[in-house]
């Protein structure tokens, strides 16, 4: 079961650089197992990557294996101790989200789609040195009621109920982050308002579901 779940974080990881979101060991990738979490070891190619190279963490940073984990483990652990719905958590620093954040700009509603992360906007965390406790608390006030958030001078973090969720997740919040880059060179956007985002929310709650 673990061999299996160690396994897809290597298939998403691959993946998640296969999609132009993340480039390098730059990101970093993780998901829940019983008492703690599974994640990317630190400053790895995904491709020299191998099971035994996963790293198991408690949410406390005691970490059993042979390397050591992401630098950036412990927004991972403190969205899985504080979100009970994170199975799954991506960080990476893909260009146009990257761009916005380096401007400490979130995402507006200019598209219907930004209710993907969860809610009206998708937030900009404020800025922290990477791996700091502050960085932690920065990253879970942005998303307080999203799974999804860009990070000043950083990146984006976002989590879901699972690894492909979580990647599919990423790639929908870089492309709106290149749409909104986009219209930022050519123009303004009229944000959506808050009505219309909680019809949005409200039908993607329903999306999918099948009557019989
Ligand atoms: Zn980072």
């Amino acid at each position: 079961m673990t061999q299996a779940l160690r396994q897809q974080l290597i298939d998403t990881a691959l993946a998640m650089n296969a999609s132009g979101v993340n480039q390098g060991a730059s990101g970093n990738l993780s998901v829940r197992c019983e008492n703690g979490m599974l994640i990317t070891p630190s400053g790895m190619d995904y491709a020299d990557v191998s099971v035994d190279d996963i790293v198991r963490m408690d949410f406390d940073g005691s970490s059993q294996g042979r390397r050591k984990p992401s630098s950036e483990w412990q927004f991972h652990a403190a969205i899985y101790q504080q979100r009970e719905e994170a199975q799954a958590v991506l960080h990476a620093h893909p260009v146009n989200c990257a761009a916005l954040a380096c401007l400490g700009k979130g995402i507006p509603a200019f598209h219907y789609m930004v209710a993907v992360a969860g809610g009206r906007d998708i937030r900009c965390a404020d800025y922290a040195t990477f791996g700091s406790p502050e960085l932690s608390e920065n990253v879970l006030i942005a998303l307080k009621g999203r799974k999804a958030c860009l990070m000043a001078h950083h990146g984006l973090t976002c989590f879901d109920k699972d690894l492909s969720s979580a990647l599919a997740l990423a790639v929908e919040v870089e492309h709106l982050a290149a749409v909104y880059c986009r219209i930022l060179a050519i123009g303004e956007a009229e944000v959506l308002s808050d009505d219309e985002m909680y019809r949005v929310l409200e039908n993607f709650s329903t999306y999918g579901i099948q009557d019989s």
